[in-house]
């Protein structure tokens, strides 16, 4: 086996601390091609020198002085702007971990498909703001889309067990948030404090206020049905505490299979280094009798609307969870700013899809293009409802 060129877009994040983790384990297996930030010149820098990167970029144009400044005399080339994170993305290696955080991820991870990389996909907003799409362009590039997400690796390496048309529904599971046993008005007035004490998981802000609202879940399940080609009634929730079992594929004979493990990014993303082979993981294994038990709830689509909010976007079609996906962003970004109620959250995308249904702009879509145009529009269209559900 040579050594792997190895890309990670959204090397500074928590799934890019987990990849970054990995990689260091096997330095020998590794040579990495090209880092990429946000804003986070020091700790991109700090990487991109550790592991002797050949390509750093930083998506805030502002910070390309800094960048240059703090690779000076290590022979890394740089970069600042969106276009130098989509030419990251480009340069030649074998394996690109996508996990940019929202559908500022799209292009860069678009451009990684394009030229027929195998794909580790983390970040699931650009499947929910252009699933179709991403899909096309990485069957005609022969791109390898290898899911990230927990819920999806475990159905990828449990759908293995089985063929497609033998497959009845999947399962994946959710933990149900620090707000799963809460009642709903207390849900409503939570603060960011409460909403980013993830009971499990250890992960970046804008996830961990989705995994709060269950929005996380309803972008899994959008996320679901492009990997593998599902419909909204083969897609079922579980909620389950204890985040052990993290999905599950049920085929006609009705065996269930499922796929395990503790609650550590580091897991699936392993698999996804290693695929279609194994490598040595670096979480702690599991024990089950630690755990002792595993319980299963059915999800509540009342005290989290944005669940349902998800299925009634896919079921729409035609650009509606394009618009899910902008109006949550939108709404995230406000909840951490303080300027609307944990509450408001589900319904600044309940206000915008329906605005946006109702002045007739359901239209199918055609590329990626469009689906970005449709994105940046349900923006604004959100952003002009913030005040009123501010209010
Ligand atoms: P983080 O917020 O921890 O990290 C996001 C990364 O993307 C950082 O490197 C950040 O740079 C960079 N970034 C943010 N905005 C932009 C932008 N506009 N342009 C370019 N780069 C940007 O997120 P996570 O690691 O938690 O999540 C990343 C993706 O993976 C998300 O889509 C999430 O849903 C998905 N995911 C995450 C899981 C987890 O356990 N964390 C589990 C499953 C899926 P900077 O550091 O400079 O801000
Ligand atoms: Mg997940």
């Amino acid at each position: 086996h040579g050594v792997r060129k190895v890309t990670v877009l959204g090397a500074t994040g928590s799934i890019g601390d987990s990849t970054m983790d990995l990689l260091r384990a096997s330095p020998e297996r590794y040579q990495v091609e090209a880092l990429t930030a946000n804003s986070n010149v020091e700790g991109l820098a700090k990487l991109a020198i550790e592991f002797n990167a050949r390509f750093a970029a930083v998506a805030d144009p502002a910070k390309l002085g800094e960048l240059r400044a703090a690779l000076d005399g290590t022979g890394i080339a740089c970069g600042a702007g969106e276009q130098a994170v989509i030419e990251a993305a480009a340069r030649p290696s074998d394996w690109v971990m996508a996990a940019v955080a929202g559908a500022a991820g799209l292009k860069p991870a678009l451009a990684a498909v394009d030229r027929g990389a195998t794909v580790a996909l983390a970040n699931k907003e650009c499947l929910v703001c252009a699933g179709e799409f991403f899909m096309e362009r990485a069957a005609a590039a022969n791109a390898c889309i290898l899911p990230a997400d927990s819920e999806h690796n475990a159905l990828f390496q449990a759908l293995a067990s089985g063929n497609r048309d033998e497959l009845t529904k999947v399962i994946i599971t959710a933990s149900g948030g620090p707000f799963r046993t809460w009642a709903a008005a207390d849900i409503e007035q939570a603060t960011l404090a409460q909403a980013l004490k993830h009971p499990n998981w250890s992960m970046g802000q804008k996830i961990t206020i989705d995994s709060a609202s269950m929005m996380n879940k309803g972008l899994e399940v959008i996320e679901a049905s492009w990997l593998f080609a599902l419909t909204p009634d083969e897609i079922e929730v579980v909620v389950h505490p204890q985040s052990i079992i993290h999905g599950m594929v049920e085929f006609s004979d009705r065996s269930v299979v499922a796929q395990l493990g503790a609650p550590d990014m580091r897991i699936p993303i392993a698999h996804c280094l290693g695929w279609p082979e194994r490598i040595i993981g670096r979480a702690a294994p599991l024990d089950l009798t630690k755990i002792g038990q595993l319980t299963f709830e059915a999800p509540d689509f009342v005290r989290f609307p944005g669940l349902r909010l998800a299925y009634d976007a896919l079921r729409a079609g035609n650009g509606a969870t394009t618009v899910y996906n902008a109006a949550n962003e939108i709404a995230v970004a406000a909840f951490v700013k303080e300027q609307i109620r944990f509450g408001a959250i589900a319904r600044l995308v309940e206000e915008t899809l329906n605005s946006w249904i109702r002045s007739g702009n359901l239209a199918p879509l055609s590329s990626a293009d469009e689906a970005i145009a449709v994105d940046h529009k349900a923006r604004n269209l959100a952003a002009s409802l913030l005040p009123q559900i501010a209010a």
